[in-house]
């Protein structure tokens, strides 16, 4: 087992790992930025070093420094948690060639599906379903046309290099097609230095459901079931259920063991999750994420098993000891992305918290890195809070979380808990009747 653990990352993701770290009796150093001195990932870690000033550029992406840190505090395992650099192949190689731990899969995992064009001819090969389009990348206005023309208006233009629903641009028709193509490479080259794009048919009314997996060095891999991730804005999660009331038994087990099959026969190891968009009975796969997720919490809810200590215990070589048999669904789960940002107009909104009380109770989970009088910094991410619930039905989560949210006070900044409050009293949430396209429909209403 690693005796320490540097955590590259920074707010609730950095003190979710230090938790599992410190359960498992494993030392923890805290890297952060000259803006993070004051946060609760540094304040708990057992060391700490600044490795930067407050743009992620200098700091939580800088190489050098963080593989400075590792090594003057005797760090034997490095764990990139979500964003900044944890899908960065290069990264983890560097991580492993400094004698150091990377705790993820390999280098050569992310550099394959982070490549969506990649990841999906990959998939394919090994008969996972994916969205009809190209067939590789689509380099010219001209080929798009060919290839829009073919699969049939809409199509959605997407980033290869894509992530956080940047470098994505629908086309209805043939006129809309030159501006989407050229918004989409514009976009992408700003957002990922990579204007590489490719094109899929645009899906009316998906579900986008995903599988977690976890596999171990020894080539054995599982699935913990799925999440539904389908209420979006601009592409981005904002609540997440597991399970997803639109599936039943046998979809589940089908779609989970042909994921789990598929990362089994690359080699996948670690945690790992696949993304599928779910219309009519039918899945498509259209990305794998070589990380942990942002709503991981949801499905260690319902199945009582810690990702991050699977994670890391897997990382130091150890099998999984245990089958697919093993692992039994409990109940419902639902979390809240919070985000500091103004609930209507999603300006964001950073600053001091001048109040703070977190909700509890029974089935009542808050990851978090806030405390009062914290000064939420305006240089990162505006995800501040995860709010997760668990309970026996559907209808009790829904229960917990109305009187979580009420309860919930994070005072002196915006937040988008009442937004969360509007969806949750929505008759078609209440009924697990959504699509990706729902939430703003809902918003364009009213
Ligand atoms: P990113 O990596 O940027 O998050 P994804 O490929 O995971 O991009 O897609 C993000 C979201 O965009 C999906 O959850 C879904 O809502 C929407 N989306 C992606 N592909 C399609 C498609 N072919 N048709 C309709 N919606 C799509």
């Amino acid at each position: 087992m690693f005796e320490k653990v540097l955590i590259a990352n920074r707010g609730e993701i950095a003190l979710r790992i230090h938790r599992a770290c410190r359960e498992m009796g494993i030392q923890t150093v805290a890297v952060h930025s000259t803006a993070d001195a004051d946060a609760m990932h540094v304040r708990l870690a057992d060391e700490s070093v600044c490795i930067g000033p407050a743009s992620a550029r200098d700091s939580y992406l800088n190489i050098p420094a963080i593989l400075s840190a590792a090594a003057i505090t005797g760090a034997d395992a490095i764990h990139p948690g979500i964003g900044f650099l944890a899908e960065n192949a290069q990264f983890a190689e560097m991580v492993e060639v400094h004698g150091f731990t990377f705790i993820g899969p390999t280098a050569e995992h992310i550099r394959v599906m982070g490549d969506k064009v990649t990841a999906k001819r990959t998939v394919l090969d090994l008969g996972l379903p994916c969205v009809p389009g190209s067939d590789g990348p689509v380099p010219t206005l001209e080929e798009a046309a060919v290839v829009a023309r073919e699969i049939g208006y809409p199509v959605l233009i997407k980033a290869a290099a894509g992530g956080g629903g940047k470098g994505m641009k629908v086309a209805r028709n043939p006129e809309q097609l030159r501006e989407a193509y050229q918004l989409a490479r514009g976009e992408a080259r700003a957002a990922f230095g990579n204007d590489e794009v490719y094109i899929e048919k645009y899906l009316g009314k998906p579900r986008h459901i995903e599988i977690q997996l976890l596999g171990d060095t020894h080539g054995a891999c599982v699935h913990f079931g799925e999440r539904d991730c389908s209420v979006q804005r601009r592409h981005q999660k904002v609540v997440e259920e597991a399970p997803s009331p639109a599936l039943n038994a046998e979809e589940r087990a089908y779609i989970g063991s042909l994921a789990a099959r598929t990362a089994a026969a690359i080699g996948y190891r670690g945690v790992g999750t696949m993304e599928f968009l779910y219309e009519d009975g039918q899945f498509y796969f259209i990305e794998m994420n070589t990380r942990l997720q942002v709503e991981h919490t949801i499905t260690e809810m319902i199945t009582g098993i810690d990702l991050v200590r699977e994670q890391i215990r897997v990382a130091t070589g150890a099998p999984l000891g245990y089958g697919q048999e093993d692992i039994r669904f409990q109940g419902c789960s639902i979390e809240c992305r919070v985000n500091a940002e103004n609930p209507e107009t999603f300006t964001p909104s950073p600053g001091t918290i001048t109040g703070y009380h977190a909700p509890g109770g029974l089935g009542v989970r808050v990851d978090s890195a806030l405390y009062d009088g914290y000064r939420v910094p305006s240089h990162y991410d505006s995800l501040i809070a995860k709010l997760i619930v668990h309970g026996t039905s559907r209808n009790e989560c829904l229960m917990r979380l109305r009187r979580a949210i009420e309860e919930y006070v994070i005072g002196g900044i915006d937040t988008t808990l009442p937004l969360h409050s509007r969806i949750i009293a929505e008759p078609d949430f209440i009924n697990g009747q959504y699509d990706i396209h729902w939430l703003e429909q809902l918003m364009a209403r009213k």
